[in-house]
């Protein structure tokens, strides 16, 4: 696997601090390799949301699905995320998904993400999931106090979503627990937090017991044409089989398939957890709320309170991958809780760790059949919010390998095969120039 981030990124070193491994641990997940020559109708490659949801819609249709992970399912950003099951996926605001696919393209991705939390809400219900679910919707928090913008929002959010958000003063805010120094917010009543490696392992035992196979320590080297099918190639077996689904993120390589290289952008996000807190600590800093919520700096930061009362908080950053970078990382992160939450500054952290999310240069997420190789699918890129996005495209995958057209909306945006990042492997270096303007109009504008 040639992949553009150096080896660190991919170290098990950066989630032997992840807080969800508390309650689902590794060995939960843990799967035989792959080996001898093997069968199947469909090789789901990667075991996160999208291979998941996909290998369960599938099994429960009747296909022989294989998981193949190259470390166990759930490894990647799926079992290490905030948790937030909310709307979301692509970075692109209505006029430039207007330019790009039309007003019926926008309300088409605007329903998909809707129908995208109402999915997982089902699939909890459906399978019986404890999730530790809280959280009504979700919250944006103003760190500047041009709020006011918000109230011009209110027409797109209940035109896009159908429903009507709240907006919160300053003082509305204190009242709701939700004091941080914010100048005011706005809710839109869709999503809820959960506990993601819970939902995991729940769509992992839900897809066994359809009758999916799933393998992890299982690193898919390559995908080769065989007659009319394809031969997927792990260090020690293959599986020959009519269909593939790429479910790799911000994991993926460049050449697994070819096709890949340069189509993807992995960047990196960071996680703190704190000790569970008292009610008086809470009381001093006036928040007191679990609902999730995140701020309107480009290089945003997210949080919430979770149902034991230790604090989630995590943000965007790090665009090296090494020990010493990750040490920054830790630092700044508690630097930026430090200063939003000063009554919490004494508050230890006893969890950290990171993982990557996945951008694409179209700036929406990819789910479809990937050109030139009938038969290989692929569905990636939720640019940060893949909780329900990357569960909804794998039950889009599963239609649409089994030659269905998906009865959920599927929109135009999500067809566009990416492009290709300029800087081949050296795309990473975008970011840097990306970064630094962010960081500027987080400051400046
Ligand atoms: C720190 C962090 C916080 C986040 N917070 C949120 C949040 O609160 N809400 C939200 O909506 N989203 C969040 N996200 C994003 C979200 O977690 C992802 O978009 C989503 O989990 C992607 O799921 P996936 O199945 O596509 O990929 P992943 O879960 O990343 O899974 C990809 C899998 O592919 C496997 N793989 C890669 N290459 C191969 C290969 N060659 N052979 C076999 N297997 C391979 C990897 O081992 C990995 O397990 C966060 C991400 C991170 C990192």
């Amino acid at each position: 696997m040639k992949r553009i981030f150096a080896r660190h990124a991919y170290d098990d070193a950066r989630i032997a601090g992840c807080y969800w491994a508390e309650a689902v641990p590794d060995r939960l997940l843990q799967r035989p390799d792959l080996a001898g020559d093997q069968k199947a109708d469909v090789v789901v490659i990667g075991g996160g949301f999208t291979g998941l949801s996909a290998a369960l819609a599938l099994a429960k249709d009747g296909a022989d699905v294989m998981v193949l992970d190259a470390v166990f399912p759930g490894w990647g950003a799926s079992g290490r995320n905030g948790g937030f099951c909310c709307l979301g996926g692509s970075k692109l605001d209505n006029s430039s998904l207007e330019r790009s696919v039309g007003v019926a393209g926008r309300r088409e991705w605007r329903a998909a993400e809707k129908a995208a939390i109402e999915l997982v809400d089902d699939l909890l219900t459906r399978h019986g999931l404890d999730v530790d679910r809280h959280s009504d919707g979700e919250t944006l928090l103003a760190h500047k106090p041009t709020f006011a913008r918000f109230e011009d929002e209110i027409a797109e959010v209940e035109r896009d979503y159908g429903v009507t958000p709240e907006i919160l003063t300053r003082d509305m805010l204190a009242e709701r627990g939700l004091a941080g120094g914010f100048h005011g917010g706005m809710t839109v009543p869709l999503g809820f937090a959960l506990h993601p490696r819970k939902y995991l392992v729940g769509l992992l035992t839900a897809a066994e017991a359809a009758g999916a196979r799933v393998f992890g320590n299982s690193p898919v080297a390559g995908i080769e044409r065989i007659g009319s099918g394809w031969r997927v190639s792990t260090p020690r077996g293959h599986v020959d089989c009519s269909q593939v689904i790429i479910a790799t993120n911000g994991y993926s390589s460049e050449d697994v398939p070819d096709w890949m290289a340069g189509r993807y952008m992995p960047a990196q996000s960071s996680v703190i957890v704190t000790r569970p807190m008292s009610d008086s600590e809470l009381a001093a800093q006036g928040w007191t709320s679990h609902q999730m919520a995140y701020d309107t700096r480009r290089l945003l930061h997210y949080f919430h309170l979770m149902p034991e009362n230790r604090f989630l908080f995590g943000m965007r950053g790090g665009l090296r991958a090494s020990p010493g970078a990750e040490a920054g990382i830790s630092r700044a992160i508690r630097r930026d809780f430090d200063a939003m939450f000063p009554a919490w500054r004494g508050v230890e952290t006893t969890h950290y760790w990171s993982g990557m999310v996945c951008l694409a240069p179209k700036l929406a997420p990819f789910c479809g059949e990937v050109p030139d190789m009938p038969g290989v699918f692929a569905g990636y890129a939720y640019h940060g919010n893949g909780v329900a996005m990357a569960s909804y495209c794998g039950a889009l995958l599963a239609d649409l390998v089994q030659g269905r057209s998906p009865d959920r909306p599927y929109p135009e945006i999500m067809k566009k095969p990416p492009g290709r990042f300029p800087l081949g492997r050296f795309r990473r270096a975008i970011m840097f120039a990306a970064y630094a303007g962010f960081w500027l109009r987080d400051r400046f504008s």
